[in-house]
């Protein structure tokens, strides 16, 4: 019998549906997966009582005979920045430890509803804020992946590491991720799976941990673009709780997929030809121009001028929206508490959040409340806003002459743990490719493409016009289905 860890969403969504196998032996094969994955540190808390649940209903209405949902017998990992009632989320940060939501994120329930299960919940960078997971209070996620002959330990891409290395380890056939500035993206493109972030305000906000809020979008993370239509479609709707939630239909992404892009025009960027990219990114990116060509595709020169500017603006406005979103972390109404000897309300808040915050989030809080005070408001906070306009407006000019771009998803392949931990700058160049989508709320995917010389994934960017998932999702399938991307990590955990 096949192994069911093998399998990804459709196909075990379909065989569920045709009783080829039991939604139960599904969850109890990832369950056993998850149990015996420990090693990689992908999981902070490991759910196999919600998997099995979710399984039995699935099989329940099978024998029934009643409709199946569309996620019936698919366990999931849920990255652990999205609220689940009754089970513990922390955002990777020891100011939330043992904090137990009493309500759950609009995006998990969704899945919920939509049949899925939870295998658990998956480590990040602390509340979203990084490029490699170590910034997790709970040790780092190690990537699946190595270097032939090589032991050192890989970073799985960040902040959702847990998730990427769940879905490459065969942990899960699909994973929650969030991207505030390439978070689903850049761990799909190092760890050899897909993952797309839809247009800003697709996904709910509402009980998903606040980092950036005008720039957190949730999006699932898979084995391949068809799985990812049908986790998205899952995920996302309309959600009065949210205020930037859009009032839209979901498309049916999954129906209308194909790899037939006779008509289309992909845009190349040539501001993303920075200096010192690698001979194999830049390969791979006229690799994914010919492939897209070969789908019938015509490709076009365009000029996205203010793209050097985007890193900037983004370690600006990021760390802004994250100050005043994490000045909640009191220890006050939840989380941890250091309340010293005889101290007072203000020394309470400081002790809590001298304990509670790892540096990153630190560094990021310090460096948000620097920009937006007083004197310097409008040289930081507004120049960023003002840079911000304006690269969504680079975009816009662009799709006049194009239905969507192509570039690299990262200027690298994985790096090791540790190698970028104490320079901040290099950790934050890891975001140079995927960071002016996000600026611009555009919808964008990552797709593996191809391995290093050292047999490490590489991933190719997809960005779409506003609520054109379907083509960022068409041309990713087209590149698929020429890459025959099949590599996966060899097991040693
Ligand atoms: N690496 C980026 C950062 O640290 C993006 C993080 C994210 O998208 N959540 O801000």
């Amino acid at each position: 019998m096949t192994d069911l860890t093998t399998l990804g969403i459709a196909a075990i969504r379909d065989g569920v549906r045709d009783g080829q196998f039991k939604a139960r032996e599904v969850a109890e094969a990832f369950n056993a997966k998850v149990a015996g994955a420990r090693a990689l540190n992908a999981f902070l808390v490991e759910t196999p009582d919600h998997a099995l649940a979710a399984a039995d209903a699935a099989d329940a209405a099978r024998a029934a005979g009643e409709t199946l949902k569309p996620l019936a017998g698919v366990p999931i990992g849920m990255k652990d920045l999205f609220a689940t009632k009754g089970v513990a989320t922390t955002a990777a940060s020891k100011i939330l430890e043992g904090f137990v939501p009493p309500y759950e994120s609009t995006v998990s329930q969704n899945l919920w509803n939509a049949g899925a299960g939870m295998l658990g919940k998956l480590n990040l960078d602390q509340f979203a804020m990084g490029s490699s997971n170590e910034t997790s209070a709970f040790g780092n996620v190690v990537s699946p992946w190595r270097r032939p002959n090589d032991t050192a330990a890989l970073a799985p891409g960040g902040s959702s590491g847990g998730s990427s290395t769940a879905v490459s380890a065969g942990l899960a056939p699909g994973a929650t991720g969030t991207d505030t500035g390439g978070s689903i993206r850049q761990p799909a493109a190092f760890t050899g799976i897909s993952g797309i972030k839809p247009t800003y305000g697709r996904c709910s906000r509402w009980g998903t941990i606040a980092f950036a809020s005008s720039l957190d979008q949730a999006g699932p993370m898979a084995r391949d673009v068809r799985d990812c239509a049908i986790m998205l479609e899952a995920m996302a709707g309309f959600d009065a709780k949210d205020a930037t939630s859009l009032k839209l239909d979901v498309p049916n992404w999954e129906a209308a997929l194909s790899a037939d892009l006779k008509g289309k025009k992909v845009g190349v960027p040539k501001e993303y030809r920075v200096d010192g990219m690698p001979a194999e990114i830049e390969a791979l990116w006229q690799q994914g121009i010919d492939w897209l060509r070969d789908a019938g595709a015509e490709i076009v020169e365009v000029s996205l001028p203010h793209t050097k500017y985007a890193l900037p603006a983004y370690y600006i406005i990021a760390p802004a929206e994250a100050s005043s979103n994490l000045a909640r972390y009191d220890g006050v109404r939840y989380g941890l508490r250091d309340l010293p000897e005889g101290a007072g309300l203000q020394d309470m808040y400081a002790a809590t959040r001298a304990a509670g915050f790892g540096d990153e989030v630190k560094r990021r809080i310090l460096i948000g409340t620097y920009v937006l005070s007083a004197g310097f408001y409008d040289a930081y906070y507004t120049q960023a806003q003002k840079v911000r306009t304006l690269i969504a407006r680079d975009f816009e000019r662009a799709f006049e002459q194009c239905d969507v771009l192509l570039t690299p998803t990262a200027p690298s392949a994985a790096f090791a743990l540790g190698e970028k931990q104490a320079d901040p700058l290099a950790m934050y160049l890891n975001d140079v490719f995927t960071v002016p989508a996000s600026l611009a709320g555009l919808p964008a995917m990552s797709v593996p493409g191809g391995l290093d010389k050292d047999g490490l994934p590489l991933g190719l960017q997809i960005i779409g016009k506003p609520l054109d998932e379907q083509g960022v999702l068409n041309a990713g399938l087209a590149i698929e289905q020429r890459a025959g991307f099949t590599a996966r990590p060899q097991a040693w955990w």
